[in-house]
């Protein structure tokens, strides 16, 4: 039998993804053999194949098959532009309309969040896809209206635990106030908003890449065990345009690389305190965060009444953990988008972490 979706896509207003990578050097020299097939095609045909093997004796006899059905599943040959055409790149025109589109990478340390998002010096991510059409659309509507073009911002903070960084102010540690405007309830005081050129596109790019960069150096600067840090925090980078008078946000594109979904037991029995501490922290958010996204797909605005319900956000459990508070408005509204993208390690010894990401994925929607 097949786990992961049920029911049929609601016109995407969440999606959910599933991203293999391709095995590495080392994990082959290692003899961690891949244990992940998977079908390519679109909801409900795109699948992948876990192929668990029970003991260590025979790899080739004793195997037990799970299989996953998700919106788009894809191979270790997907590039981050392939990615971007068939999951977000239709959702970028809808910010210049007021729309929030908020984009999730899901899975253990390793399994390629990162680089999905991020990207590498030879292989540019997400972001960079979706502030390149962005500026694009910029562009176009400079040379088809004679308004006022609205301005493309960059933030970009880490969620610690409770804490937020601003990793565009030397790490400073912020503090999200509640204001009494139901437009804009929620609200991270002081964030750094830095205005992006988009004219030029190369001149945008280069800024945009240069402040991403910067970002980082706090990252990992501002910790003491550098490597490890990132890998238990959640990074949340977002463009958002805003009215150029008045400088209130209009539509908004928010990219987070989450915190590795690895738990602590997977860690051994000599972890620290503080990496159980984290752990639970982190496993709070995330299983907050899935409860958030399911609530949302339950209350899809079909009627009236259910446009209402899912307008208050009444039942959506965003208290739960600071990341979904933090996110409140993004989740929120008729014309808003989420996608999760669930990166998943093809070795065999990830075996249990993918199972669980895997069903972590097919249980958030
Ligand atoms: P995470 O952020 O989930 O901890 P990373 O994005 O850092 O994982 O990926 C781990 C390693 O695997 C990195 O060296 C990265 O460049 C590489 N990698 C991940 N996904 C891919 C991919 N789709 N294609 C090529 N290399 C990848
Ligand atoms: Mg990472």
């Amino acid at each position: 039998s097949i786990e992961g979706l049920e029911g049929n896509n609601d016109n995407m207003r969440i999606r959910v993804c599933v991203r293999k990578r391709p095995i590495n050097e080392t994990e082959i020299a290692n003899n961690n053999i891949d244990i992940l097939t998977t079908r390519t095609a679109t909801y409900p045909n795109a699948q992948i194949h876990i192929h668990e093997p029970k003991t260590r004796l025979d790899l080739s006899r004793d195997i037990e098959t799970h299989s996953f059905g998700f919106d788009n599943v894809f191979d270790e040959k997907a590039s981050n532009k392939d990615l971007y055409a068939s999951t977000v790149a239709g959702l970028v025109e809808g910010i210049f309309q007021g729309g929030k589109v908020t984009l999730f990478a899901y899975g253990q340390t390793g399994s390629g969040k990162t680089h999905t998002i991020f990207g590498s010096p030879t292989e540019p991510g997400l972001f960079h896809h979706i502030a390149k059409d962005i500026m694009l659309l910029c562009a176009q509507s400079l040379s088809d209206t004679t308004g006022p073009l609205p301005t493309l911002h960059l933030s970009f903070f880490e969620l610690y635990g409770p804490q937020i960084y601003d990793l565009l102010n030397s790490r400073t540690r912020l503090t999200l106030l509640e204001s009494p405007n139901p437009k804009d309830p929620i609200y991270i005081q002081n964030l750094t908003s830095v205005p992006i050129p988009t004219v030029n596109l190369a001149e945008g790019l280069e800024k945009l890449l240069a402040l991403i960069a910067e970002g980082f150096k706090s990252r990992s600067t501002g910790s003491t065990q550098a490597n490890s840090h990132s890998s238990r925090s959640h990074a949340v980078l977002q463009l958002t345009l805003k009215n150029p008078t008045t400088l209130r946000p209009l539509g908004k594109f928010s990219l987070i690389d989450l915190a590795g979904s690895e738990r602590a037991t997977d860690r051994g029995p000599t972890t620290s305190l503080t990496t159980k501490w984290e752990s639970s922290e982190i496993n709070k958010s995330l299983l907050s965060l899935k409860e958030c996204i399911r609530a949302l797909h339950q209350h899809k605005p079909t009627g009236v009444t259910a446009r209402r319900k899912s307008g208050t956000g009444k039942h959506i459990p965003f208290r739960g953990s600071k990341l979904t508070h933090v996110l409140r408005d993004s989740f929120m509204g008729r014309g808003n988008r989420t996608v999760m993208i669930a990166c998943v390690a093809p070795g065999m010894r990830s075996c249990e972490c993918t199972l669980n990401t895997l069903r972590y994925a097919g249980r958030v929607k």
